[in-house]
């Protein structure tokens, strides 16, 4: 409904769509905006947009992972070219693990499946949250029921011993399970050959939502450092954003609120900062890094594949960055990154076509997957306590005293991520640990 109105009210007010153009570089004229770089995937053509004003609503980056609930655009793409541009990523190490994907899809399956007495259970037959939570149990916050799961597989609980456990409802009314919660008979059915009526549904905690993002204030505009100093003509809403609305943990529902109610603040800033100011210069041939960069990837030595390397990539951020996180696993995956990124040197993009060439964009994409994880990892590697969405076995217990505070991932000129910190701002209501 959300999208149905925006469009119906672009149409209204005859907006030009560029579809199937990728953003792939922002332009800045004495750290002013000045417009952006974007790829015509229908034609192979670069092509400059002048603005004065930028907003991106790129969406999110679960596609770090390997099981997610995220599209397959949902490459971080928005987040990495501010990244490269020297603009910080904010509070990443904060991801939301919804706790029931469909086994080695992550296709979601809803929590009102849960609501509706739907039931975790374990290899065992177990209701394995009485043990977790003894009061809400199954109906715990997604972080807590993610990690009872991945506690479940670790002590080989799972299935068949396997990496999933079973949602189950068949003890429910049938004709509940057709009205009310039809994604999971559907989902069932079609992608898994399970009739959950009279079988349980395998199921898995699936990457879901990013917290973190391109910092901004309430009117979404992006800002920089400690200081928070607003970069002037750029924005960001949506999922791309940290305008941190949801802390370290969003709760379900949030984010259309989120979109709606930034996506109109920004906009209205933005209206107002274009009515006041110039068009910035921009200085010749302002495209011709990107180009060297679709250049580079398509004459590219061959060597690797960048498909393999983005199958490990998500794999290993799963493993060692995912629903639980320790010390040694973020310190291997630091050294795993560095090995990739190696290797992406050496890729070369086999279709040399101009029209619709998919290979290349999905390589340009990996490139910013590659981006994102290293900010994600740096920021979970410092943040040795446990908060929202980041859990850190080796140090399970939130500790205010030092961490009440949003991290910054900058990308430093050799590659490397720099961490910085500035405090939380806190309101009427005092941050307290949950309880149940
Ligand atoms: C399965 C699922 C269920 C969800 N359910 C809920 C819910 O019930 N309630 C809730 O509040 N939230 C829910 N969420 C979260 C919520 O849907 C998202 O956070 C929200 O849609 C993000 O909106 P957005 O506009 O920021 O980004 P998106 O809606 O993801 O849109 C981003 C757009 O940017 C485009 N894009 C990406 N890169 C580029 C580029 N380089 N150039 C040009 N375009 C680009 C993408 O193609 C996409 O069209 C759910 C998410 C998922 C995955």
């Amino acid at each position: 409904m959300i999208l149905q109105t925006l469009y119906q009210q672009c149409i209204k007010r005859g907006v030009r769509f560029f579809n199937e153009f990728y953003v792939l570089d922002l332009l800045l004229t004495d750290g002013r905006t000045a417009g952006v770089v974007a790829y015509d995937l229908a034609t192979g053509e670069l092509h400059v947009f002048r603005a004065k004003a930028v907003l991106f609503a790129t969406g999110g980056y679960g596609r770090i992972f390997k099981i997610t609930s995220n599209a397959h655009a949902l490459t971080g793409d928005g987040l990495a070219v501010c990244y490269r541009r020297g603009f910080p990523l904010e509070d990443m190490e904060f991801f939301q693990f919804h706790p029931t994907g469909i086994y080695k899809m992550g296709i979601l399956i809803s929590e009102a499946v849960r609501g509706e007495g739907g039931i975790l259970i374990n290899n065992g037959g177990e209701r394995f949250m009485e043990r977790y939570a003894p009061t809400i149990k199954d109906l715990a916050p997604r972080d807590m029921v993610s990690r009872a799961i991945y506690q479940e597989i670790k002590e080989g609980r799972g299935i068949d011993k396997k990496d999933y456990v079973y949602l189950d409802v068949r003890h429910l009314d049938p004709h509940v399970i057709e009205t009310k919660i039809p994604d999971v008979t559907e989902f069932a059915r079609v992608y898994l050959g399970v009739e959950p009526t009279r079988e349980p549904v395998p199921i898995q905690p699936t990457a879901h939502y990013g917290m973190g993002g391109i910092p901004t204030d309430t009117e979404a505009r992006v800002v920089v450092g400690t200081e928070e100093s607003s970069v002037p003509g750029l924005y960001a809403a949506g999922e791309c954003a940290c305008v941190s609305v949801h802390g370290a943990n969003r709760l379900g529902t949030n984010s259309l609120l989120d979109i709606v109610v930034f996506g109109r603040r920004g906009g209205r800033d933005m209206a107002r900062y274009a009515s006041e100011n110039e068009l910035p210069s921009l200085a010749p041939r302002p495209e011709t890094a990107t180009l060297d960069e679709l250049r580079e990837l398509l004459r590219g030595p061959n060597l690797e594949f960048a498909a393999d390397i983005r199958s490990e990539l998500q794999r290993h951020m799963f493993d060692l960055c995912g629903v639980v996180r320790t010390e040694k696993g973020l310190l291997d995956l630091q050294r795993i990154l560095a090995g990739l990124r190696e290797r992406y040197r050496l890729i070369g993009v086999h279709d040399r076509g101009k029209v619709f060439n998919t290979e290349l964009m999905e390589a340009v994409e990996l490139g910013f997957l590659l981006d994102v994880s290293d900010a994600v990892v740096a920021a979970a590697l410092t943040r040795d306590e446990s908060r929202g969405g980041h859990y850190r076995e080796d140090h399970p217990i939130r500790d205010d005293d030092r961490w009440l505070t949003h991290s910054l991932a900058y990308r430093e000129d050799d590659g490397m991520v720099r961490m910085e910190y500035k405090s939380v701002k806190l309101g009427r209501y005092v941050p307290m640990e949950r309880k149940y």
